[in-house]
């Protein structure tokens, strides 16, 4: 079974709102085995749409639509679907009761634009929808089955979990388990080269990757005849995934980074402070995003200024001034001083120039030096990252939280 996605809205077509929906259900799509073969993205035209979900209808046995299923004049949804699947709208009397149940229990009057969020394709289930107006509808068009749901994000999603997911997966003859190897400190293009036997197209388990902000999932979805079979198979990928790729790997099944580095830090019964210079803060904001980071985080020092990283952190400032103060030497000096003040177990520390202002020739703008530290030894890495300040400043917490990860919490 394949599927096809058709997202209405001017707003969308126009580029005032992202079309989320599309990627959302096409994740849950492949999570329950059912390819998506295509995207569409129509504006509120009624005889269009209707074109599209034809030609999409013809493509997959599953079309689903979000959005224009709203009151107003330029929600066309409806009619295009009836007209694509060639019957007529007709009222359903039990839909049309709740609208006006739902109007007077808020005190007031529905409006006569309402009425239309009553009116279905004839033979169209309707599709309940908990959160707003606007009710869902599935209907048969040639032989596809063309499902509408509310363009509204939250509406849609609760929907698909609550009415659709569930009678979508049953259709899928197979079992399908689904999870993601999760990955840091390499390209994307090096990752899948490196994997490129396991990404073959029809392989099963299907093994595909996304990246996002430098963090890489192998995702992983496995086909069997039961959900033991098919988790089986998608164990025995993930061990050789996680076995070629190393030290990258740092979580499993969607996990976050900071997330991966409380976990082991808890587990570990160790504690964590920082000391961040170019990252102001953003270094100890991802690890205390983490619920319970309490049992593992002391406390995180924003040192800016050179005076701050003497005064806060006793970094020497002949040392300051020997090196600069993005250098590995003093990045080193701000991670001990911090472990030192502080008691914790391990810390960490940051300073380089993310610019767009403030490079030279010698230390250039992405130019990073991070360190960690516990009380045996000291750790530095000097990074040449690219982008925006809002990159260089992202990598640089991710690569210091992957460097505490690698040599301080890898070993069992
Ligand atoms: P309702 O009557 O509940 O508004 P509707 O089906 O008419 O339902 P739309 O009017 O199409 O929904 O969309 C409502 C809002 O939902 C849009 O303004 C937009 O913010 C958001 N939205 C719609 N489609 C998408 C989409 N594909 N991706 C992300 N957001 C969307």
């Amino acid at each position: 079974m394949k599927a096809a996605i058709i997202s209405v809205g001017s707003e969308l077509v126009c580029g005032h709102t992202v079309d989320s929906n599309a990627s959302w259900l096409s994740r849950e799509l492949t999570d329950i085995g059912i390819p998506t073969v295509r995207h569409s993205c129509v504006g509120d035209d009624e005889r269009g749409l209707a074109d599209t979900v034809a030609q999409s209808a013809a493509l997959a046995e599953v079309v689903l639509v979000t959005g224009g299923i709203g009151p107003t004049p330029d929600d066309i949804t409806r009619q295009a679907v009836a007209r694509a699947a060639g019957v007529e709208l007709t009222v359903n009397e039990s839909v049309l009761r709740r609208i006006e149940e739902r109007f007077s229990s808020w005190g007031r009057r529905m409006s006569a634009n309402n009425r239309i969020q009553a009116f279905f394709p004839q033979g169209a289930e309707v599709i309940e929808n908990a959160r707003g107006t606007a009710a869902g509808f599935a209907v048969k068009a040639g032989t596809s089955e063309v499902i509408v749901l509310p363009g509204v994000p939250a509406e849609m999603k609760s929907m698909w979990v609550e009415h659709v997911r569930g009678r979508l997966a049953c259709r899928v003859s197979s079992a399908i388990a689904s999870g993601s190897v999760d990955c840091f400190g390499r390209g994307e293009s090096d990752i899948t080269a490196e994997l490129h036997d396991l990404m073959a197209p029809g392989r099963n388990p299907a093994v595909g990757d996304t990246a996002e902000d430098a963090i890489i999932r192998i995702r992983i979805c496995a086909a069997a005849d039961t959900i033991q079979e098919a988790s089986a198979l998608l164990e025995r990928d993930r061990v050789e995934i996680t076995r070629r790729l190393g030290e990258i790997v740092f979580g499993n099944d969607g996990e976050s980074l900071q997330g991966a580095v409380v976990k082991a830090l808890v587990g570990r019964k160790k504690t964590l402070s920082t000391a961040e210079s170019c990252t102001g803060g953003l270094l100890s904001g991802a690890v205390t995003e983490v619920p319970g980071a309490s049992a593992c985080f002391l406390e995180g020092i924003t040192a800016y200024h050179n005076d701050a990283k003497v005064r806060l952190l006793g970094v020497s400032r002949a040392l300051i001034e020997k090196h600069g103060a993005v250098s590995e030497e003093v990045a080193g000096a701000m991670a001990e001083g911090a472990r030192r003040l502080s008691g914790a177990d391990y810390a960490l520390s940051t300073t380089g120039i993310a610019g767009p202002s403030g490079g030279t020739p010698d230390k250039p703008v992405g130019l990073v030096s991070i360190a960690a530290t516990s009380s045996e030894r000291t750790i530095c890495r000097t990074l040449h990252l690219r982008g925006d300040r809002a990159t260089v400043r992202d990598r640089t917490v991710k690569h210091a939280l992957n460097l505490l990860r690698i040599a301080f919490l890898s070993e069992r």
